[in-house]
């Protein structure tokens, strides 16, 4: 499988704060990758790495081949971000938000108003945002973090808030688009039912990355008799 993202021997420190900690992993293309951790673990650290927002204080990040951090990187129009609490003007419609964006962004209108359809906004996009549930309001900004059909996705707590019906929306929608070859990484507290169906887990404490595999794996590591504790 093509790696899409190599995160190799990673810390971050903020001060004396360490909230990576020697990190190392790759994703795949088309990998559908949950994210685990407290507050505080390292989630936004790690996603705030790979979009080159924030250098490394010691080890790599590579995002589709380079450097997301270097000021020519080409990768940048390919990565989505969907940030945790993600806000909106409340006196915009959906269709007039995600234009703004895909003008910003130097996308084609008509194209980023076809995403709200893709994100189950259709109906509800003539709507003012103030009238968007928290779940519509996620979805606005998914379509959001698509514009420009990005590789690699990174949502951090999307599903955080979400009742159980909406959470599955949601989940439905990025694993589709994992299915098409994006790589999904998708960072929450804790894992419910939803993330447990993520291709692949990494779970994170306090800055260090305490477990990665596929579900199973991590349940069949849970019952060795060492007893490996997954502190989430
Ligand atoms: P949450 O679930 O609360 O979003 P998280 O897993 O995303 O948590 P991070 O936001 O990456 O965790 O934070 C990791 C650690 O780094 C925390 O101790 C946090 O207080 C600290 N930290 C994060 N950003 C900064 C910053 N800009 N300056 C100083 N410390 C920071």
């Amino acid at each position: 499988m093509t790696s899409t993202v190599r995160v190799s021997d990673v810390t971050k420190a903020y001060g004396r704060v360490e909230a990576v900690r020697g990190a190392s992993f790759a994703l795949g293309q088309g990998e559908l990758v949950a994210l685990i951790g407290h507050n505080g673990a390292g989630k936004t650290t790690l996603m705030k790495l790979m979009l080159g927002l924030i250098r490394p204080t010691s080890g790599a990040i590579e995002v589709l081949g380079d450097n997301p951090a270097a000021g020519e990187f080409a990768g940048r129009r390919q990565l989505g971000y969907l940030p945790e609490n993600v806000s909106f003007d409340p006196a915009l419609t959906g269709r007039e938000t995600q234009a703004f964006y895909a003008r910003l962004k130097r996308e084609p209108v008509a194209k980023a108003l076809d995403l709200l359809d893709a994100v189950g906004l259709g109906a509800a996009s003539r709507r003012r945002v103030s009238t968007y549930s928290k779940g519509m309001r996620q979805r606005l900004g998914l379509a959001q973090a698509l514009l420009g059909a990005p590789r690699v996705l990174l949502l951090d707590e999307p599903t955080t808030g979400l009742d159980p019906e909406l959470r599955q929306t949601f989940y439905d929608i990025i694993a589709r688009l994992a299915a098409a070859g994006t790589t999904v990484l998708l960072s929450s507290h804790a894992l419910t039912e939803l993330e447990e169906r993520a291709g692949r887990v990494i779970i994170m404490n306090r800055g260090i990355k305490v477990a990665d595999g596929s579900i199973d794996e991590l349940r069949r590591l849970a019952r060795l008799p060492t007893r490996i504790r997954l502190k989430v």
